[in-house]
């Protein structure tokens, strides 16, 4: 596992701080034989109540919050510049060294390979090849149910270095009009994302059972035939392929990059996942609140790009979301999508065991959809075993610029964010091991997008 319980007591920054003294530096150069240095995960007293002060600093704030303490990780650097800025912190957990592994095979997968489908990573964590072979495959395997829509380039692929096409799988008993790329397609659609965040590998696992789940058991299990037909499942498996290759060059130590692999803002950005990383934060992107609770420094893990919308893989993502949904809202945070809104966007993220909504840029604004959503979102987290569920704001902190607003935001689309996992265990993280996507989350999360499936018709009429 590579989240280390450091110990049950916390240690104070001072000891971690000498403990990883000697090892200062290595992360920016990794070599065949790097002098690793371990990542900590540090707990900032108070930090709740002004959270956008920590994270306009750059400082790599994680989606988990206990009471009013935040988490932030990093270097021990990193715990030095909090102390410098006056907060109060320790140690929470210890990850251990990333070391270098050769790296995984690079570049586009040839099609309708079974071999590539099963490259993994990390004891099972499917390669970006790998995802994409396995869609490529269930299309052909099953072409009555599936259709790959390539629907953009990665960053690097536009730019000529590497990189990876955009794709999305449109899952539905296929009849005429199906998986169109118009909005005036028959059934409503329910679409669902992983890997927004690169390191967030739980997310991209899930997607893959998602995927063989809805195509291995239409005709036998009839919660999945009655989905399939009357319903359009869209799955993108992973949004950010070129940060997800990024995480598993990191081998049995996925590197944490959680951004895509833009270099254009900062070209002195670390290329391992560290606490200086390359590319743009793509759920602080969007222009539906973008500023907020995310930072102009370009090597941080919040980075939210020189401009809204300044990223491929967000405005390719903007860009279908619009092929696909009829713009139902108007403008105005409080102003709801009418009733009869078909339709519900799903990114999942990892982890604190939570099921967001929006408006994530401010939890004192309520959406003119606020009841459904509450509704839908407090069903999901039942159905989890007991999750937190609210804006972010509300048990988290404000958040801008996501992609789960946005698509409120813009088309009036039913947006659900969830954080899957928890802080604390065996399962906790952003790595967790391989047994755990089959022992405790696929088990939950299965149940709560079959819920969801049956809310896509329609998101806001009473529930
Ligand atoms: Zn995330």
């Amino acid at each position: 596992m590579s989240f280390a319980r450091r110990c049950t007591l916390a240690v104070t920054v001072a000891t971690a701080t000498a403990l990883a003294g000697t090892y200062q530096g290595a992360e920016a150069a990794p070599t065949a034989q790097p002098q690793p240095s371990p990542t900590y995960v540090y707990r900032v007293d108070g930090a709740a109540a002004n959270a956008n002060a920590l994270l306009r600093a750059g400082f790599d704030v994680l989606e988990d919050r206990k009471g009013d303490d935040l988490f932030v990780m990093g270097k021990s650097v990193v715990g030095n510049r909090l102390q410098a800025n006056g907060y109060r912190i320790s140690v929470e957990q210890e990850l251990p060294p990333v070391r270098w592994t050769n790296p995984l095979r690079a570049g586009q997968a040839p099609v309708l390979d079974a071999a590539v489908a099963e490259e993994t990573y990390f004891g099972g964590y499917r390669t970006v090849n790998a995802q994409y072979a396995h869609m490529d495959l269930v299309a052909n395997t099953h072409s009555d149910l599936a259709v790959v829509i390539d629907y953009g380039d990665s960053w690097r692929k536009t730019r000529g270095t590497g990189g990876y096409d955009l794709k999305a799988i449109c899952i539905t008993k296929r009849t005429p009009g199906d998986c169109a790329l118009n909005p005036n397609a028959p059934k409503p659609r329910l679409f669902v994302l992983g890997q927004l965040h690169a390191r967030e590998i739980t997310t991209g696992d899930i997607a893959y059972r998602w995927i063989d789940h809805l195509v291995d058991n239409y005709g036998t299990d009839p919660q999945v035939t009655k989905l399939l037909d009357t319903t359009e499942v869209w799955v993108v498996p992973i949004a950010n392929p070129d940060g997800v290759d990024i995480v598993q060059r990191g081998g049995n130590r996925p590197y944490l990059q959680r951004k895509n692999a833009d270099t254009a803002n900062g070209t002195s950005c670390g290329t391992t996942g560290g606490s200086s990383q390359v590319g743009v934060d793509l759920n602080r992107n969007t222009n539906t609140g973008w500023g907020i609770g995310s930072t102009p420094q370009a090597c941080a893990e919040t980075f939210r790009g020189p401009n809204s919308n300044s990223e491929v893989e967000v405005r390719a993502l903007q860009g279908l979301w619009r092929t696909l949904y009829r713009d139902r809202r108007d403008t105005g945070p409080s102003t709801p999508a009418p009733a009869d809104t078909t339709g519900m966007v799903i990114s999942m993220h990892s982890y604190s065991n939570m099921v967001l909504f929006p408006w994530g840029y401010n939890s004192s604004v309520k959406s003119g959809n606020d009841t459904s959503l509450r509704a839908i979102a407090r069903q999901m987290a039942a159905l989890a075993g007991g999750w937190q569920y609210g804006q972010p704001g509300e048990i988290l902190y404000n958040a801008g610029g996501s992609t789960d607003d946005w698509v409120y935001d813009d088309l009036g689309v039913a947006g659900f964010a969830w954080e899957i996992g928890g802080s604390a265990g065996g399962c906790a993280g952003f790595t967790p091991p391989y047994s755990c996507q089959t022992s405790v989350f696929w088990p939950k999360v299965k149940s709560m997008l079959t819920y969801a499936g049956t809310k896509t018709a329609r998101p806001y009429s009473s529930p």
